[in-house]
């Protein structure tokens, strides 16, 4: 390693990126635009990640082996089913090192976790309550309690943010009401990449009897996270995330408070016994789970998870820190450059707007290069009104992206600059 080179660790690091990258067969893929071959360069891990070999092959497996449906039929492959479906719910405990296993639910995504909580913990409450959110929420973890407030006549607060996108929690005494009874905060911001004080807002929240509900779908796949040491009250997040499949999720809650609220959806699996004009509730986790859950995603979850513990969550957050700092650096180099969201220690995330060139533009120039990036609101209106803009393109790391993966999209947007 020469140590006069600041990139020496990053670079040192790029074998082992390139061996992870084998695991990853779309990554090699042919693409062609114009008839010319390109190779990929993805940079679109906040919307959704891409899958290891090992993940494929759990799901085709589960299909081929033991698909039957989970806790209700009395044959072996349906015993199998379940085995492999609660064994997943105890590999999500151990990586969230959970108390206990009936605190992981299972839901299609972070949006229908955040969703469960908002309307089951909401019932409980009376008109002029509040929660507590901030303004760089995802819609996901903003329009459920929008439609909760509206429901059961909540006020909603906003905690602010400043010009770098930093989380103003200093302000946090002068928000606090008696009334709050819940905040609700992203972990990681998917257009800023500001990594929020967790601890600080749930000790602060805690202090005052009022749980706190993480939105993970940008943290878990990225760094380690404790339940138990962050001591949030409930955590939600998506599989598609962090290498496993699509259209499943995890809603993480405390024992106590889950066992209080009322069930979320009504059908199969969440009774215990039903009459023509009644039912008993289940009791949790499976009291959220109603109807036939997604069993391969279970599965495919923890596959994925194996996967990146594996790979190391810690050093996937050093490493995802070290490109940012590399790409940030030449990427301020390009003249017309204006990145959203500065703040010390964010996360592998770059929105950014080239003078005049509207962000679509420039997503579809540099898509023509092989590079994927995203362009839009990224689903949180409120924050790009905040920012004053109405879209901004975003480019978003993974483990598995390499330096020449920072280099092709810095090139790119230099000539998108040239040439638009
Ligand atoms: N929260 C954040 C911070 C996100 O970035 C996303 C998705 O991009 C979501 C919630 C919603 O996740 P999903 O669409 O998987 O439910």
């Amino acid at each position: 390693m020469d140590l006069h080179d600041p990139h020496a660790e990053l670079r040192a690091a790029q074998d082992k990126v390139h061996r992870l990258r084998a695991d990853f067969p779309i990554l090699n893929r042919p693409l062609t635009y114009g008839g010319k071959a390109r190779t990929l360069v993805y940079l679109d891990n906040a919307n959704t990640t891409q899958k290891p070999q090992i993940v494929l092959d759990t799901l085709m497996g589960y299909y081929q082996n033991s698909n039957a449906n989970v806790a209700r039929a009395i044959h072996s492959l349906g015993e199998e089913s379940t085995r492999i479906f609660e064994g997943a719910r105890d590999r999500v405990k151990t990586f969230l090192n959970a108390a206990h296993r009936e605190e992981i639910i299972f839901t299609k995504g972070t949006t229908e976790a955040i969703n469960l909580v908002a309307l089951t913990f909401c019932d409980g409450l009376s008109a002029g309550d509040e929660i507590l959110l901030t303004e760089m929420e995802h819609h996901a973890n903003l329009v459920p309690w929008q439609m909760a407030a509206a429901r059961y006549g909540l006020t909603l607060k906003f905690i602010p943010f400043d010009d770098n996108g930093v989380l103003q929690i200093e302000k946090l005494p002068e928000l606090w009401t008696d009334r709050i009874r819940l905040v609700a905060v992203t972990a990681m911001s998917n257009v800023l990449g500001t990594i929020n004080p967790l601890a600080e807002i749930i000790a602060f929240a805690h202090a005052r009897n009022v749980p706190v509900l993480v939105d993970g779908a940008q943290a878990v796949p990225h760094q380690k996270i404790d339940v138990q040491e962050l001591d949030c009250d409930f955590l939600a997040f998506s599989s598609h995330k962090m290498c496993g499949p699509t259209g499943f999720g995890v809603l993480y809650g405390k024992k106590d408070l889950l066992e209080k609220l009322p069930p979320y959806q009504g059908g199969g699996n969440m009774i215990r016994s039903v009459w023509l004009e009644t039912f008993d509730t289940n009791v949790i986790p499976y009291k959220f789970e109603a109807g036939t859950p997604h069993m391969e995603g279970a599965a495919g979850l923890a596959a994925a998870i194996d996967y990146l513990e594996t790979v190391g969550l810690d050093w996937i957050h050093r490493y995802e820190q070290l490109l940012l700092a590399y790409t940030m650096e030449k990427l301020v180099l390009v003249p017309g450059v204006t990145v959203y969201g500065n703040a010390p220690g964010k996360g592998g995330i770059i929105s950014f707007l080239v003078n005049g060139i509207h962000a679509h533009d420039l997503s579809e120039y540099l898509d023509r290069k092989g590079v994927a990036v995203r362009a839009g609101h990224h689903c949180a209106h409120p924050l790009a009104r905040r920012l004053g803009v109405v879209s901004t393109a975003r480019a978003s790391f993974y483990f598995y992206n390499t330096i020449e993966d920072a280099d092709a999209f810095v090139e790119a947007v230099r000539e998108a600059v040239d040439k638009l």
